[in-house]
């Protein structure tokens, strides 16, 4: 028997599985919306001009390719923590934060979960329902069993505030809630501080560890707006984590720029966990790679580049939202049975559209019109060519 004659093929991921069938599919005029990237109107994926202006400087001073220390770009862990608290929040003058570069939000909610698993070995993690479909897979494959609290009611196409809270409250103490800070993925419908500030009364008398997901900072309402949750776990007092990721916000995917913060109560703490992240780090991929974050921290710091940058986060974000309200309108003046005005309410890149799966797999058999079997769509897969046909589609199999 050969070493290897025993393995069994695993699941394919639902999300790149259906990439590649749209991919294989020979019909002239096809859409997919089952992507999850942001799309300019020409269908492609941006390099960002403030993006390629770093580059391009960072091409002519480049010195040699050393290892960088553990905790990756220190310029870069600092633009982090700007971004995530605020120019002048007292916790950074404190001592208080610990951030460290990762290998996009993927690598930070890892290593936070390594590290939480040797801390709390008996925690349970709750996730929301539905949530990003690698963060089950992620805390398992840290050890942790993984729970769900009610998050999505599709019967009002908006958040299930009350069961939710009473979700959380039910959870054993001490229990791991990852919670998405912004543009919520897949639903697209995110809290606002009303909610905020009632999840952090229950976490506060449960006992339990927030850890914030961050992964589309400037896709909602903006760089600062959308720091709101995380600026609001700041000023409870509570320790937590907070997992970042630029892919969107740089259009950087393969860059794996992502950074993980873990707030503190002391200096003195601060650098004991440290020393334990460093060394989760270490045992599994020794420090991360210069590129991204190098581009990052040099467009964060630079005035010029950080303006252009924020021109260019603005515009992806204004594109998405006029892409959601064009579709609204034109599944209604299509005359659908349905209303779809939801879908201008939601944040992000993600939309729930509220189709059925038999539906969507109408859409994609008869309409060559990929979505996720959820009815979850890109939003900002749409553009001004694929919106009529995109409509036209969705009309059809309602
Ligand atoms: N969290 C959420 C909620 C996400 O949607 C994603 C990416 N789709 C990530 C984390 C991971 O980000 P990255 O690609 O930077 O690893």
């Amino acid at each position: 028997m050969s070493l290897f004659s025993a393995v069994e093929m695993a699941p394919r991921d639902p999300i790149l599985g259906l990439t590649e069938t749209f991919n294989a599919d020979t019909r002239q005029y096809k859409v997919n919306l089952g992507v999850g990237v942001y799309y300019n109107e020409e269908g492609k994926i941006p390099l960002l001009r403030a993006v390629a202006e770093a580059e391009k400087a960072r091409l002519e001073t480049q010195g040699p390719r050393g290892y960088l220390p553990i905790e990756g770009v220190l310029t870069y862990d600092l633009a982090v923590q700007k971004m995530l608290f605020g120019q002048d929040s007292p916790l950074l003058d404190d001592g208080r934060v610990v951030t460290t570069q990762s290998l996009g939000g993927t690598g930070a909610l890892k290593v936070g979960a390594d590290f939480l698993k040797r801390l709390l070995p008996n925690s349970v993690v709750a996730i929301s329902d539905p949530s990003w479909e690698n963060h089950r897979a992620l805390f398992e494959s840290a050890g942790f069993p993984v729970k769900t609290y009610r998050y999505y009611n599709p019967q009002t196409y908006d958040v299930d505030r009350a069961g939710l809270l009473e979700d959380l409250q039910q959870l054993p103490p001490r229990s791991i809630i990852v919670l998405h800070a912004c543009c919520h993925n897949p639903t697209g419908l995110d809290l606002n501080a009303e909610d905020w500030h009632q999840i952090i009364e229950v976490i506060k008398t449960c006992g339990h560890v927030p850890f914030v997901d961050i992964a589309y900072q400037g896709f909602g309402e903006g760089i600062e707006e959308d720091a709101l949750a995380v600026r609001l776990f700041a000023q409870s007092g509570l320790s937590f984590l907070v997992s970042s990721s630029f892919s969107k916000s740089f259009s950087l995917y393969g860059e794996r720029v992502g950074a993980l913060t873990l707030v503190t109560q002391n200096a003195d703490e601060a650098q004991r966990v440290r020393s334990q992240i460093k060394r989760v780090i270490r045992t599994n991929y020794s420090n991360p790679p210069t590129h991204g974050a190098t581009v990052v921290a040099n467009i964060l710091k630079s005035p010029e580049l950080r303006v252009l940058w924020e021109e260019e986060l603005t515009s992806m974000r204004s594109r998405i939202q006029s892409m959601r309200l064009a579709l609204v309108q034109a599944l209604a003046s299509r005359g659908a049975k349905q209303d779809f005005s939801f879908i201008a309410r939601q944040r992000g890149m993600f939309s729930y559209s509220g189709l059925t799966a038999q539906q969507v797999e109408r859409l994609r058999v008869e309409f060559g019109v990929y979505a996720i079997s959820t009815g979850r769509i890109c939003a900002a897969a749409l553009n001004h060519k694929n919106l009529d046909y995109v409509a036209d589609s969705i009309v059809k199999v309602l």
